[in-house]
């Protein structure tokens, strides 16, 4: 039986906003791809916590402590919700940005980098400025299978050394599913190491570090149903254990002395997590990541995915009756994606589209290139005139529409879109 009500409530549900042609209607959060409302759970919990938040780790009062040992929970909950294997470390950072420089920084020695032309510019440019580092960057695939063999074949050719592929879970474009555990088999088989970029993925499926077999996983609170600001790193600890920290500070320091020339000399952590989280942590965002971690996995991946499922099908339904439309996508039908998807209209700019949707039916999309210049190029087939910022004025004439849901969304949200599009378009 087909069930209206999303899984999850989330914040916001209440929120109405004004129309251009008069009244008010209640808001359709179709942008989860970029940040995702929080789960009520997930702001409950955070305010139950907040009268007894202390400094962390080097505080001797009683809330000091019982901070401490909710960060350290918080980080256990997520190793669980990631299925870590026990040597894996947990690294909280802002973001999926933060996580993957911080990995990029951590790099040794002349590590050569492979990634695809398809990824978010967070995945994409932090590995450039790693000293001595050499990226490969692969075409775009037409299939995952090619994705493979197009990583087997460059991993073949490349010379000996540390070698990292990075790659994304699920497109922030296309919402198309990676081949994840074929792409880590491949890179073990030449003793690469892969980082999954999670950032669009885990909101939405299992992700399981051991299972999938990837040496690193980020991901950002902000995507997850948690609010802004906290991020994840986690996986193998020596890397992280053997480079200078990524931000140097307090925290990251065993001992700091002067010495007697006039220089100060610093002893760092050993700890991965100690070593690169200096400074104050985000104690609150990584106690609501965690706090989302759980309720994704109470609720029950099978039981999100069905749900995305039927969003899906709605969706497409939905498109299907408005032949002006062409979905970007790279796999072709019938590819596995979870609730993303990005779409052109023949005739129609992208940005008027969207703004419209806003501004006559209080439905928030997203357009723009969605910081993946060259995935978004390789998908409309030519070259914008300015590539500009993501989503800049300037890229008016080159640009999608993209629409993304997830465990908050009713399905009248999805009705009302494609009703409204069908309409504007006509
Ligand atoms: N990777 C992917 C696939 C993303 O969709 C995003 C966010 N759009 C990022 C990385 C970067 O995440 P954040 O902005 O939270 O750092």
């Amino acid at each position: 039986a087909i069930c209206d009500a999303p899984p999850l409530p989330v914040l916001g549900r209440d929120v109405t906003v004004p129309l251009v042609t008069g009244g008010e209607v209640s808001y359709a959060a179709l942008d989860y791809a970029a940040s995702a409302p929080a789960l009520q759970r997930v702001w409950d919990d955070v305010a139950a916590y907040a009268p007894y938040y202390g400094s962390v780790h080097r505080g001797a009062g009683y809330l000091s402590q019982l901070s401490t040992e909710l960060f350290e929970q918080s980080r256990a909950t997520v190793a669980d919700f990631l299925g870590c294997r026990p040597a894996d470390q947990v690294i909280f950072t802002r973001s999926t940005t933060d996580s993957l420089n911080l990995l990029a920084a951590v790099l040794p020695a002349g590590t050569q980098i492979f990634v695809f032309e398809t990824e978010h510019h967070a995945a994409l440019l932090p590995w450039q400025r790693a000293k001595g580092a050499r990226v490969t960057c692969l075409a775009a695939p037409r299939t995952p299978e090619q994705a493979v063999a197009a990583l087997d074949v460059a991993l073949h050719a490349a010379p000996k050394g540390p070698k990292l592929v990075c790659v994304t879970g699920a497109s922030n474009v296309t919402g198309e599913v990676w081949p994840v555990r074929r792409l880590a088999a491949a890179a073990h088989r030449h003793g690469a190491r892969i980082v999954l970029d999670a950032a669009q993925l885990a909101p939405h499926r299992k992700v399981d570090v051991a299972e999938l077999d990837v040496d690193w996983v980020a991901f950002s609170g902000h995507k997850l149903y948690a609010p802004f600001g906290a991020g994840v790193l986690a996986g193998r600890p020596d890397w992280l254990r053997d480079a200078e920290p990524y931000l140097a500070g307090g925290g990251a320091t065993r001992t700091v002395v002067r010495r007697a020339d006039g220089q100060v000399e610093a002893e760092w952590q050993e700890s991965p997590a100690a070593r690169h989280e200096a400074g104050s942590p985000n104690v609150i965002g990584a106690y609501a990541v965690a706090s989302a971690c759980k309720a994704l996995t109470e609720a029950g991946f099978d039981r999100l995915a069905e749900h995305e499922r039927q969003l899906l099908d709605l969706l497409r339904d939905g498109l299907a009756g408005i032949p002006e439309v062409r979905v970007l996508s790279l796999f072709g039908d019938g590819a596995d994606r979870v609730g993303v998807l990005s779409f052109v209209v023949q005739g129609w700019n992208s940005s008027h589209l969207a703004a419209a949707l806003s501004a006559e039916h209080g439905i928030g999309v997203r357009d723009g290139l969605f910081c993946a210049h060259p995935l978004v190029r390789h998908l409309l087939g030519g070259e914008p005139e300015d590539p500009g910022a993501c989503g800049s004025p300037e890229n008016l004439s080159f640009n999608a529409v993209r629409v993304s849901f997830g465990v908050g969304t009713p399905h009248e949200h999805v009705r009302r879109f494609t009703g409204a599009l069908a309409k504007l378009v006509r």
